[in-house]
């Protein structure tokens, strides 16, 4: 271990408590705080007003006039203005929603304020008031922080660590690349990243930084392949086609096309010895279930058990009906399996799966749990994939002698990116609906129109029909969306009173008395649901056909789809009602594609064009990488060349073994002992 990982407690000054603060920043080691870059640079050269174009992002320092003064308006919407003095002229500010700030601003104290600039009307729309003394770069970086540390705070004490441990840093890619790509040395880089001498020393740092994030993180999908085929060779389920083929001959549909050729590919998988290591892509209501239901089928005719996790109970539950109808007529044991599952109940369902009685178990994260134990487990099938990292995957699947490994994910991922995402993985992709089904229609109201659509729904819940209102994420808080949802709940149930009942569903419930909400819903006891994105996934209720989503604007396309998803799962025609008053151009476009198309895969081709992904998948729930520097959509074309290099690389014989490239060997097993991923 080098000086570097060394905890950050070794620097002078950093006690206990500051290591705390850090660690709550993710910040552990020296490395990490010296590898905890900026996320944003400002531009805080002191210009003079005139030179300020208009809708430029500025910080202008300068002498509140007075005490802010907060106006309230609105559906908890709030401005918060002062006047200021900037120079000669006086400028007013203006902040939205950010009624808080109101104490940082005191008349003749001198502040700095990051802002859009309306020429015009000599304005400013705040973005967020920094602290003055940072004013003394041209070109100063802003990092992430909390309220537990300060900006200053974090910046003097990189600058501190910066100047002890520099030349502790080593180069980690080989000279040849250095050479064949221009690339700045890694020290220069992450000094650049801080403490830039010019906007080009800035970005090409950046350029730097992010080739080596992107070049190793593909170096590490290779190697995980390369393991997983050299490791002990996958199971071979011999299953038996004509039971296969009984089966599918009691479904009450004709398989889609496209469901029969990826019932094919995983099939193909099962057989073959090599390990199956197949993401199931396909977007909402394309009828994977079924899917899964066959390939664990097909295990179970060939001796095996089957698994199939998923993230919530709700989802668990669902599947676990399904699943039963399903095989109705078939002499096969399903269980289920989650946190909720009373322990006399567990243990005697723990017994059948080490006895071989229980062929399939569904349930939640409680299957990687370590005392559930399988006598032959064949295939695993994780639903939703994204919601589980890498390393509970990873548990489960160890927990047979290698099982085959099926993802499911109704994310559609454009194709660009999945390659990269999903590094070697195969895919197979259902890219065809059912046929039957009428499209959802989709509409986009203003907020004052919202009494009509609700009239609407009362017409449609006559006709014996059942409604969602999905309530926007509030993402500085969960409380803040409890409250949200319980104020449009009681808004609704008093509305639709007496005809129709209403039910509230949010995160902050507990399981048992989601599962109460949820089967009311189901039996039609509850005409409309009032919830918050916990339904967002895997939800069925067919007689459910009109779903009205507030604040439309602040959810991802991606997330959109997927909520709509929830309607459209019978005969009858549905309707999905975004309810949405978007300020800027690309959020009424955004607002008109979800009116235009019910293609996943069209949507997210669109929404990535327009946003990238971070925004696209929202936070943390893409299953895509996460880069510190590279993003994989601006910098798309550097991470295909730095693919290409790794592959290139691996197949040079024993390539790590080469004097220069020791460094990128360290660097890339240390790094794949702790990696995940995918989370
Ligand atoms: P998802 O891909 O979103 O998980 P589901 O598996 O829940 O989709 O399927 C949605 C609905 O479509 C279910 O009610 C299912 O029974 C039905 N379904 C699945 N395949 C077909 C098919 N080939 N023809 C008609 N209906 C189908
Ligand atoms: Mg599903």
């Amino acid at each position: 271990m080098g000086v570097l990982d060394q905890s950050v407690s070794l620097i002078k000054g950093v006690g206990p408590k500051r290591v705390e603060v850090l660690n709550s920043l993710g910040i552990e080691t020296i490395q990490d705080l010296i590898t905890y870059y900026p996320f944003r640079y400002d531009d805080v050269s002191e210009k003079n007003i005139s030179e300020i174009n208009d809708q430029e992002k500025v910080v202008l320092k300068g002498f509140p006039l007075s005490e802010a003064v907060v106006n309230y308006y609105g559906y908890k919407k709030n401005r918060l203005t002062f006047r200021m003095m900037v120079d000669e002229a006086v400028v007013s500010v203006t902040f939205f929603n950010q009624a808080f700030l109101k104490d940082k601003v005191r008349a003749s104290e001198e502040l700095a304020v990051y802002g859009k600039w309306d020429a015009k009307r000599k304005s400013l729309t705040g973005m967020k008031i920094i602290a003055t003394s940072q004013g003394e770069e041209d070109f100063s970086p802003i990092y992430h922080v909390n309220k537990k540390i300060r900006q200053k705070t974090l910046v003097d004490l990189i600058r501190q660590t910066w100047e002890l441990f520099q030349d502790e840093v080593e180069e980690t890619l080989p000279n040849w690349l250095l050479e064949k790509y221009r690339l700045m040395p890694r020290k220069d880089a992450i000094q650049a990243m801080h403490f830039p001498d010019t906007v080009q020393d800035n970005q090409q740092a950046r350029r730097r930084l992010a080739f080596e994030e992107f070049f190793l993180f593909q170096l590490k999908m290779i190697e995980l392949k390369r393991e997983e085929q050299k490791g002990e060779a996958g199971l071979s389920v011999q299953y038996d086609l004509k039971e296969l083929k009984r089966l599918i001959a009691t479904l009450p549909f004709e398989l889609t096309s496209a469901q029969k050729r990826v019932v094919n590919e995983i099939c193909a998988d099962l057989k073959s010895t090599s390990h199956m290591h197949r993401l199931l892509q396909g977007d909402v209501g394309s009828g994977k279930t079924i899917v899964a239901g066959l390939a664990l089928y097909a295990t179970v005719t060939a001796g095996f058990q089957g698994a199939l996790m998923v993230p919530t109970e709700i989802l668990a539950e669902q599947h676990m009906e399904s699943l039963t109808e399903l095989f109705q007529q078939f002499d096969v044991k399903i269980a289920l399996l989650t946190s909720s599952t009373k322990a006399a109940a567990k243990r005697q369902i723990l017994a059948e799966l080490v006895a071989g009685e229980i062929d399939i178990i569904v349930g939640t994260h409680s299957l990687i749990q370590e005392d559930v134990i399988f006598k032959h487990l064949g295939l695993v099938i994780t639903d939703e994939q994204h919601r589980f990292g890498v390393n509970q995957r990873k548990l489960l699947r160890e927990k047979g002698g290698n099982p085959d490994v099926l993802f499911m994910t109704a994310t559609p991922i454009p194709r660009t990116l999945a390659i990269t995402a999903y590094g070697e993985m195969d895919v197979s992709i259902i890219d065809e609906l059912p046929s039957g089904r009428i499209p959802i229609e989709t509409s986009w109201i203003l907020p004052k129109q919202v009494d009509i659509a609700l009239r609407n729904m009362q017409r449609l819940m006559k006709q014996g029909q059942q409604v969602y209102v999905i309530c926007p994420l509030i993402e500085e808080s969960e409380m803040l969306d409890v409250k949200n949802a319980t104020e449009i709940y009681e808004h609704l149930a008093d509305f639709f009173a007496p005809d129709f009942n209403v039910g509230l569903l949010h995160g902050k419930m507990k399981p048992q008395e989601k599962e109460v909400i949820m089967s009311a819903f189901k039996e039609n006891e509850l005409q409309v649901l009032v919830s918050t994105t916990v339904i967002e996934v895997g939800v069925n209720v067919p007689n459910a056909t009109t779903m009205m989503i507030m604040d439309a604007d602040r959810f991802g396309l991606a997330q959109l789809h997927q909520l709509r998803g929830r309607v459209g799962r019978g005969a009858i025609a549905s309707y999905c009602i975004l309810v949405a008053s978007p300020k800027s151009e690309q959020g009424k476009e955004r607002m008109k594609i979800m009116t235009e198309t019910t293609d996943g895969f069209k949507l997210s081709e669109k929404d990535l064009e327009m946003r990238g992904p971070g925004d696209f998948f929202g936070n943390k729930q893409s299953g895509l990488p996460e880069f510190k520097v590279g993003d994989m959509v601006a910098d798309s074309q550097m991470l295909e060349v730095a693919r290409t290099e790794a592959i290139l690389l691996w197949s040079q014989k024993e390539w790590w073994l080469l004097p220069e490239n020791q460094e990128l060997a360290r660097q890339l097993h240390l790094e794949v002992t702790q990696m995940d991923y995918f989370d």
